[in-house]
């Protein structure tokens, strides 16, 4: 019996550890600053496509659908080359998926490919100082002002939050359904606030 998806798993581990052997950690690269060290590995997992494994081909991604298995091959890899790499990755993916699985179009558009390319960094923004488990004590306010939104509220052991460029988050369960139907996405489908 013939898996060609099993031989396109090899290729992809054979990649990542060509790469890994190719390239360094960054901590041995000495560069200065820790922001400018993960933004540079951001990039270069962008330019190397393993990125891309997050998103749908549509929106610039290798596969037709985002596969679970990719993901756990390039988590298992890069984790052997280095723990940052792995929680660049991983974040990433769990800042894209909600819009993937959720987004309107228009999003899809905007943030997707950008993310896919490394290019910009994704950061998931749940935890809050009273509110990790229990999801349901969320108190982040978000409020319609002229132009936009004003978020208010404080997270707490948000991954990448002083990188980011594209940050998810959770409104508030109090919001009503009149409140939830007038937000300027998605909300039955994504119940997430993009920046
Ligand atoms: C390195 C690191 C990176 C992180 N990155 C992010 C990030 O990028 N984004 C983000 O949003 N958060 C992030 N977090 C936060 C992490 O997801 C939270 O720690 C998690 O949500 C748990 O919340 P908490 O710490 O408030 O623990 P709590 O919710 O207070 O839970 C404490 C303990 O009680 C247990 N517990 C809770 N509720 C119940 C229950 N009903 N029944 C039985 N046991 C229960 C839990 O299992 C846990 O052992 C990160 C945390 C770390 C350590």
């Amino acid at each position: 019996m013939n898996f060609p998806e099993l031989d396109q798993i090899d290729e992809l581990r054979a990649h990542l550890r060509a790469w890994s052997e190719r390239n360094p950690p960054f901590w041995q690269t000495h560069q200065e600053k820790l922001e400018d060290q993960v933004t540079s590995l951001a990039h270069q997992l962008g330019e190397e496509r393993f990125m891309s494994y997050v998103v749908p081909r549509s929106y610039g991604g290798i596969r037709e659908t985002v596969q679970a298995r990719d993901l756990c091959v390039i988590r298992e890899e890069l984790a052997h080359f280095g723990a940052l790499a792995d929680v660049m990755f991983g974040v990433q993916a769990l800042a894209s998926q909600p819009i993937v699985i959720g987004g309107t179009e228009e999003q899809k558009k905007k943030y997707l490919p950008l993310l896919a390319r490394g290019e910009n960094i994704g950061a998931f923004a749940l935890t809050e100082p009273e509110a990790g488990s229990d999801v349901a004590a969320i108190s982040l306010r978000v409020n319609k002002v002229s132009g936009g939104y004003c978020i208010t509220g404080s997270k707490k052991f948000i991954s990448n939050a002083g990188v980011a460029q594209v940050t998810l988050s959770l409104p508030p369960p109090t919001w009503t359904p009149r409140e939830r139907e007038s937000a300027p996405w998605s909300w039955r489908r994504i119940r997430s606030v993009l920046r």
